[in-house]
């Protein structure tokens, strides 16, 4: 085991190796769009195109659904490297085995910023090397306009617009790619009633395997709804969306929207078999030099952008190291000690956290994320004291003032202006915010909710806890719901009360219940830090792979039902380990002998495209 793990660590070790050296002769540059930031070791001519296709990509869903929200309020860095050793240097674990796909482009969603990252010599040819950037970019752009799809939807949509190809000229939508053919000429087709009420624990629905007849059906569904003249003039798809939002049925919706599901279903089937699919032509408009500016970047710089990927990508300890390098060859780079800052946020070492975040404030103080965090970190101190809680609110509304479009600054301010009677009002309008800026984050509405009965609004707040209800899917969401009708329960259990023994002129404060509930105090359970990044997760199954590499840590493949999970540990000797359910630190196993074993993981969700994250406790199920 030992033995067949060694040529990873080396392959690692080369690579930082590789990036140590090549960065000398690299040089690279950035290039603002009016949307986007490219960051780029590939010339300027390259930087420009790959931003100009950006915002392409992003004109197309513009076009398409001009109602769509297209901009989050995380800003999205690409980083467009020159060739695949550049590409090894950023996303090494792809090139650590031998059998994994070697992306050309990926893309990975964080809390607080979202990447790309992509190679600039390859081509979109007959199949589309950027693929599966385009999917999950198109992921995300849904979440930031809907507070949940049907699978089918979500994943139809993700790949319909995950084949689009640009060109110099043009770009071209709706392209199938030979998968997806193929599968639909071989296979037996799902009846429409189940393809629409497929979920993620659906047998059908697998997101590691996209070679599927679902993935196919969906993009095919999709296709015939976005580029069939009748399907276009019927509006099926605005229709069926409006119906979903009323419904949150996918079925019901389909009944209400494309009427007769039988002869829907007979009119797909042919469209799923004819010999050709058409493909949307558009022209594509070349963004006036005067958009882009283009600066060359330090050699800390460039490393700051690697460091702040690491540290995005769940490889916290070479953020570290990389972060330190280039604090010393630029000790007054703001994002060096943003970055630092961070990491010591994340070890909860306050002290220096503070100090870090404060001095990136100081040398760039356009950047919302140091005031968000020193927010966070005042209230992991203090909670909310009287002092606390004015101090919290002056930082969030900085991040806010800096980045108006952060959700989970909105959020954090709701829960902390609650904690005062005369910023109740401002709590809902926060909570309203920070829900329309990300509706996918059922904690938002919780947070809207809680406002509504400080405020003593009741029949609104039930009316939250019915949606919270109906919408909860994960084992999370449903406890948040649950959580949520507790707290309402209590809250006009004492309103009751209070009514019943209380002279009238003393009115009982709605806010009392909020204040008591420990729940509603953590940013945690508002949606902030913990909505994405950091969310606890407890999950069974077998740990179907395990490397144990140099620095103390392990990656683990984790196979639990329908999926599986990237883990990571970044120290072994911190994490907790038990076995069928009792602690047992003393006799925990080798990381090496994990493999085959089936096991209960805690772990706090991570943010990159896969599902998993960062390990807490391992609980072995079996000796
Ligand atoms: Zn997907």
């Amino acid at each position: 085991m030992i033995r067949q793990l060694r040529p990873a660590i080396v392959v690692l070790a080369l690579t930082f190796l590789s990036w140590a050296e090549g960065r000398a002769s690299d040089s690279w540059i950035q290039v603002t769009s009016p949307h986007f930031t490219v960051v780029s070791n590939a010339g300027e001519k390259e930087a420009k195109r790959i931003a100009n296709q950006f915002e392409a990509i992003r004109g197309v869903f513009h076009l398409i659904f001009p109602a769509l929200r297209v901009d989050s309020g995380k800003p999205l860095t690409v980083i467009a490297v020159k060739n695949e050793e550049s590409m090894k240097t950023f996303l090494p674990d792809f090139w650590a085995g031998k059998d994994r796909a070697r992306p050309a482009g990926i893309f990975v969603p964080g809390f607080d910023e979202n990447f790309a990252v992509l190679r600039t010599d390859v081509t979109g040819s007959a199949e589309n090397s950027y693929h599966s950037l385009y999917h999950e970019y198109t992921h995300s752009i849904l979440r930031l306009n809907f507070a949940s799809l049907p699978v089918w939807l979500d994943e139809g949509l993700a790949e319909f617009y995950g084949n689009t190809v640009i060109t110099d000229k043009e770009l071209q939508v709706g392209i199938p790619s030979s998968r997806q053919v193929y599968l639909l000429r071989k296979s037996n087709f799902i009846p429409l009633d189940q393809l629409l009420t497929a979920d993620r624990r659906s047998p059908f629905y697998n997101e590691q395997d996209q070679a599927s007849i679902f993935y196919a059906e969906s993009w095919a569904l999709v296709h015939f709804l976005s580029l069939d003249p009748e399907a276009r003039r019927e509006k099926y798809l605005t229709q069926y969306l409006h119906e979903w939002d009323e419904t949150r049925d996918a079925e019901e919706a389909a009944r209400r929207a494309f009427k007769d599901l039988k002869k829907f279903q007979s009119r797909l089937d042919d469209y799923l078999r004819q010999p050709a699919f058409q493909i949307y032509h558009g022209k594509l408009e070349e963004k006036a030099s005067t958009e882009l500016t283009v600066r060359s970047i330090s050699p800390a710089e460039a490393l700051v952008v690697q460091a702040d990927f690491f540290q995005h990508y769940g490889h916290a300890a070479d953020a570290r190291r990389v972060f330190k390098q280039a604090l010393d060859l630029e000790p007054n780079l703001a994002s060096v000690h943003e970055g630092m800052g961070f990491d010591n946020y994340a070890q909860y070492n306050n002290d220096d956290a503070e100090k870090e975040f404060k001095q990136a404030a100081q040398l760039n103080p356009q950047d919302f994320r140091p005031y968000f965090y020193l927010a966070e970190i005042n209230y992991r101190r203090n909670h909310y004291r009287a002092e606390s809680t004015l101090q919290i609110i002056g930082y969030l509304e900085k991040a806010a003032q800096v980045n108006p479009n952060f959700a989970p600054a909105y959020a954090f301010l709701s829960v902390a202006y609650r904690q005062q009677r005369e910023t109740r009002e401002k709590a809902l309008e926060a909570a309203i915010k920070a829900n329309h800026l990300d509706p996918s984050i059922l904690a938002y509405w919780a947070d809207m909710g809680d406002a509504l009965i400080a405020l003593g609004r009741d029949a609104e707040a039930r009316a939250i806890g019915g949606k919270l209800t109906k919408a909860a899917r994960s084992p999370q969401e449903k406890s948040l719901a649950q959580q949520y009708a507790l707290r309402l329960a209590r809250h006009e259990e004492i309103i009751a009360g209070k009514r019943g023994s209380n002279p009238p002129s003393q009115e009982p404060d709605p806010a009392s219940i909020l204040q008591d509930a420990p729940e509603s105090d953590q940013p945690a359970a508002a949606g902030t830090a913990g909505a994405d990044r950091g969310k606890i997760a407890s999950e069974e199954g077998l740990i179907r792979e395990v490397d144990c590499n140099s620095s103390h840590g392990a990656t683990i493949k984790f196979a639990i039902l329908g999926e599986t999970l990237l883990l990571s540990v970044t120290d072994l000797t911190k994490i907790e380990y038990r076995a069928m359910g009792t602690n047992s630190t003393a006799d925990a196993q080798p990381c090496s002998q994990w493999k085959g074993h089936k096991a209960k993981i805690t772990y706090k969700a991570g943010e990159t495209g896969v599902p998993g994250g960062e390990v807490t406790v391992i609980d072995f199920l079996q000796h």
